[in-house]
């Protein structure tokens, strides 16, 4: 959050620890003080546009660059000098891309509800893209365009209307893509081009945005593609990066609701309108509610969630238990209508410890997540390896059978053969 909205918060309430505790949603100590650091860095240079005054934008660049506060700094301004040299403003708001149904078409792709988190969900069926098709209907300017604009959506309305439908801080994304048929032979090397270029916006301009990607049904075809766009990716991106085969559904389910996956990848949504699930944009970033609560807090500029939060009534959202009027002390009442909209759960006004407690808990069991995952990689480049390995070896024979002379005909046939 601004650091201006979190004093005019701190005006409002009480000056204790428990209510600032609430009203930042909870800072990491030694994060707080890196964020402050780089805060006051950009200021003192007249470096930080009002927009980007907020506690979790600083944080994101941050963290992308572990905590280095010189090379967040370099990377932030990086990101302004981009948004103006590409005039990232105007994008936002006057793009209009006319070709949306017919890319959609030849290129299935869309935010489709929430994880279970509450994350938003994004799905690509890469796969079945049809490139040519595609290069008639959009040029890959516009393209990237459009994929900017729907960058900006995601943070000025899909994030925090996430963050108000479940109460909680939501700053992170949980994609799906779906590579099934995809290999080299059909990745073109315009298709790479914009896959690079994408890349290379959303980790040098929207950093951290990433919560976990799965890719799913990938193939031998596409495991060897894999290896090539591996090379333009961060390390830290690649960490959120699963790679799947056909065995997915466990895996993703224990992400997403099947309520929130489409049929076609083994969930149960059948949306109805033309064009089905990936058309749809579904999600609480459609609840007309939602939009104008976003809009009034965002349209003036940026503002962060906790002021939106601030902005708006419990009583707007079903599912909010929010204690009866009468065992609250009227002072307390905005606090506590905070405090279940920043809160990780319901449990009415927490000590200070618990949610602290409650933050490293989360923390460790993100890691553990993370780690888990970084194993499961390992393990199957490993058996990639191995498989090579074998297949070298059995290439090596053949040649040594081939030199020796004692190979059929066919055999020396079936040994080059299975070199090319
Ligand atoms: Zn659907």
């Amino acid at each position: 959050m601004s650091f201006r909205s979190i004093e005019q918060l701190l005006r409002k309430n009480s000056k204790t620890k428990i209510s600032r505790n609430i009203a930042d949603g909870v800072h990491d100590q030694k994060e707080e003080q890196c964020v402050q650091s780089l805060r006051e860095l950009l200021l003192a240079n007249n470096e930080l546009p009002e927009k980007f005054d907020d506690y979790y934008v600083l944080l994101r660049f941050l963290r992308m660059r572990g905590f280095n506060i010189l090379k967040a700094k370099e990377m932030f301004l990086n990101m302004l000098k981009w948004r103006e040299d590409c005039s990232v403003d105007a994008i936002a708001t006057d793009f209009k891309y006319e070709e949306y149904d017919a890319v959609k078409r030849c290129y299935p792709h869309g935010f489709h509800g929430v994880d279970k988190f509450g994350r938003p969900l994004y799905i690509e069926r890469i796969g079945l893209v049809d490139l040519s098709k595609l290069m008639q209907v959009t040029s890959i300017d516009r393209y990237v365009k459009y994929h900017i604009s729907e960058q900006e959506k995601t943070l000025s309305l899909r994030y925090p209307a996430c963050s108000l439908a479940v109460k909680k801080h939501i700053s992170s994304t949980t994609a799906i893509l779906d590579v099934k048929g995809l290999g080299m032979n059909n990745f073109s090397k315009s298709a790479r081009e914009v896959f690079i270029e994408i890349q290379k916006i959303d980790s040098n301009y929207y950093p951290e945005t990433l919560n976990q990607l799965y890719i799913i049904n990938a193939g031998t075809g596409f495991r060897a593609l894999w290896k090539v766009l591996k090379a333009f990716m961060e390390a830290r991106t690649l960490a959120k990066i699963q790679v799947l085969g056909t065995n997915y559904l466990n895996k993703v389910l224990e992400a997403v609701d099947p309520s929130n996956l489409p049929d076609f990848l083994g969930g149960t949504c059948t949306c109805p309108t033309t064009g089905g699930c990936l058309l749809q944009d579904k999600g609480p970033w459609t609840d007309p509610e939602m939009v104008r609560a976003s809009k009034e807090a965002f349209g003036k500029g940026q503002k962060s969630f906790n002021e939106l939060a601030a902005i708006i009534s419990c009583e707007n959202f079903t599912g909010c238990q929010e204690p009866s009027a009468k065992q609250v002390d009227p002072s307390s009442r905005r606090k506590i209508t905070l405090a279940m909209l920043l809160k990780d759960d319901q449990v009415g006004i927490d000590t200070s410890e618990n949610i602290l407690q409650k933050q490293n808990g989360d923390q460790i069991s993100e890691k553990i997540q993370e780690l888990e995952d970084c194993a499961a990689q390992t393990k199957e480049t490993l058996q990639t390896l191995i498989c090579k390995q074998q297949e070298l070896m059995s290439h090596i024979e053949q040649l040594r059978k081939i030199l020796r002379g004692d190979t059929s005909a066919d055999n020396k046939k079936a040994g080059i053969q299975n070199l090319k």
